[in-house]
């Protein structure tokens, strides 16, 4: 298992950790016509890295793009003889952060990786939301993508991960930038998605911008140290 990555900016700790590893191809990692890099075929195989992130200010608790990863291994591919660290849950509650405590949930964008731990199957076999106190924010313009209204109707890993968080009316769309609580912005940025977004975190004079590259330029994803962006902008 890879290092956390911890940024520190003033008051605030950014903490990305990695909760699994998929497998695809470049077909199917990138956009449709983008240019491959030499060496690069369609066929030629990527293990993605999925990182989490969770971000603690003030008397905020938040975790960005909750993937659970043996929820979404039922729909991807596992690398060969990969074995998975331990899950979202118990990463956070090695960090001393309980489901309960958590705030508020960003996901950066709609893709299943990013945000299929944002609801847990109970004993029933029902879906509810993994982080019962929080409010989770999604682009609007991922929500109301014909893609994702559509998988809403009739793809299980979206009917039981955003569709739960729209049924459970915790979910809070976001078409601007949004101030989550002070020193955090959700601000919509372009991405892998519609509705793509980023969390810009200010605080004491710091400025750090947490995000999604877009996949047409993530051939170096093979880092798994890579939240996948982080900079100062
Ligand atoms: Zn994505």
């Amino acid at each position: 298992m890879s290092d956390p990555v911890r940024v520190t900016v003033g008051g605030a700790t950014f903490t990305s950790f990695q909760v699994g590893k998929i497998n695809l191809k470049a077909s199917e990692l990138i956009r449709k016509g983008t240019e491959l890099p030499d060496g690069i075929t369609p066929d030629t195989n990527f293990d993605l890295p999925i990182c989490n992130g969770h971000l603690a200010v003030g008397e905020a608790s938040i975790v960005i793009d909750p993937c659970d990863y043996e929820e979404l291994i039922q729909y991807e591919r596992r690398p060969e003889g990969y074995v998975a660290p331990p899950s979202l849950l118990s990463q956070l509650s090695g960090r001393g952060v309980k489901a309960e405590d958590v705030t508020h949930v960003v996901i950066t964008h709609f893709h299943m990786d990013h945000c299929i731990g944002s609801t847990m199957k109970t004993s029933e076999g029902t879906y509810v939301p993994t982080f019962p106190r929080a409010r989770y924010y999604l682009g609007a313009a991922d929500w109301n993508s014909p893609m994702l209204q559509e998988d809403l109707k009739s793809t299980p890993m979206a009917m039981n991960s955003l569709g739960v968080l729209g049924r459970s009316k915790v979910l809070t769309l976001v078409d601007r930038p949004m101030q989550v609580v002070p020193d955090v912005m959700i601000v919509p940025m372009p991405g892998e998605s519609p509705g793509h977004q980023g969390v810009r975190m200010t605080s004491q004079g710091g400025d750090v911008m947490v995000h999604r590259r877009p996949l047409s330029r993530c051939y170096g994803c093979g880092r798994s140290e890579d939240y996948g962006g982080l900079e100062r902008p």
